[in-house]
């Protein structure tokens, strides 16, 4: 740390991701909630003809051609809509327009409290149940802005429709925020919900279900008021966040549903397959409607496992904090990925004996 960075500064963590190896090669690379079958065609095809010249332009501010296209498979209205560098910079600049006072789970993105930090945010965590589900009864009446991740991460569990507009309900007077990164892979959006609730933003991502984690594209959906308030933000640091090619590519992606479908039904009959043969080797696992599993065994403790599967060039991610401590994180790879992981579980549990 040099002499001179801001004091207020010099306590911050900053976010720690998943390991990125430099060169994946035999590593099957189970931990940072990648898709497997990666982007569209289409998406491909819209990268492959990209006009390098036309990059001495600056990208359109407000990418209006991919909002046009969120829009239409949401069921919201472009103005209705703001898109970012990734949703973790959706997150940074709500926090920033919206976070002073901030509510959201202990156990759940690890980015939360970290922008809460580097913004100078009052934030206030609220442990998870036991069976590490969020309870909404918590956060009903808090004065100040509430995030959600739904489903949340790391532990996959989803709340219904239903426990989100109760909550919406309950706050009228201030912002509910529905991280929806996964919601894809089996649970319910709140995206219809913004129609009724002026308190409601919904924020999504292009990283996970559209396989375009390396494009660095997510978006925002509220009523326009907040929208505008996040544009305020948006254009007072960086209007130009998102590149031209991200503009192309992503737009190609969200509109190439046949291929959505198909992937993330994949994604899906996979983690069904891969949670029954997993309790077959005795480890508990929540109900995940993510393209992960959290996974705990009772005969190994989750840092052994995860060091055990390291060695054998399985990445997947562990959590060294209570109350998740037991458990790793595993997304979930092709079907052969996961055979392997399988394979060498079964392995692991031999060898230690139990
Ligand atoms: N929200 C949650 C809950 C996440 O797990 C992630 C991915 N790590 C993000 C947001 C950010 O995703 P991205 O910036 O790739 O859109």
């Amino acid at each position: 740390m040099s002499r001179f960075l801001n004091e207020e500064l010099r306590n911050l963590e900053p976010y720690t991701p998943g390991e990125q190896p430099k060169v994946v090669g035999r590593l099957v690379k189970l931990n940072t909630n990648e898709n497997p079958y990666g982007p569209s065609p289409k998406a491909a095809e819209a990268l492959a003809n990209a006009d390098a010249g036309s990059l001495r332009l600056y990208p359109d501010p407000d990418g209006s051609d991919l909002v046009a296209a969120i829009a239409e498979n949401c069921g919201v209205a472009p103005a209705e809509i703001m898109i970012g560098n990734g949703s973790d910079e959706i997150l940074a600049f709500m926090f920033m327009a919206f976070g002073k006072r901030i509510w959201f789970p202990e156990t759940s993105y690890g980015f939360y409290p970290v922008f809460n930090d580097v913004f100078g945010c009052e934030g206030h965590e609220i442990p998870l149940e036991e069976d590490l589900s969020v309870d909404i009864e918590k956060y009903k009446g808090v004065p100040g802005t509430v995030v959600i991740a739904n489903p949340n991460a790391p532990t996959g569990l989803a709340l219904s429709l239903g426990e989100i507009e109760e909550l919406l309900q309950a706050n009228s007077d201030t912002l509910v925020v529905i991280d929806e990164a996964y919601v894809d892979f089996g649970a319910e959006t709140a995206a219809p919900l913004i129609k009724k609730y002026d308190n409601l933003m919904v924020i999504r991502t292009l990283s996970k279900s559209l396989g375009l984690a390396g494009l660095r594209v997510g978006w925002c959906m509220g009523c326009e008021d907040i929208i505008s308030d996040m544009k305020r933000v948006k254009f007072s640091f960086n209007p130009y966040n998102v590149d031209r090619i991200a503009l192309a590519v992503a737009a190609a992606g969200v509109r190439d549903t046949e291929y959505f479908e198909a992937t993330r039904g994949r994604i899906m009959a996979t983690r069904k397959r891969f949670i029954a043969a997993m309790e077959e080797l005795g480890f508990t696992i929540p109900d995940s409607k993510t393209n992960f599993v959290f996974a705990r065994s009772g005969r190994i403790a989750g840092a052994d496992y995860f060091h055990e599967l390291r060695k054998r060039n399985i990445i997947v991610r562990y959590f060294d904090k209570d109350p998740i401590r037991d458990y790793v994180r595993i997304t979930m790879g092709t079907d052969e990925d996961m055979d392997l992981l399988l394979e060498a579980t079964e392995e692991i549990l031999k060898e230690a004996g139990k």
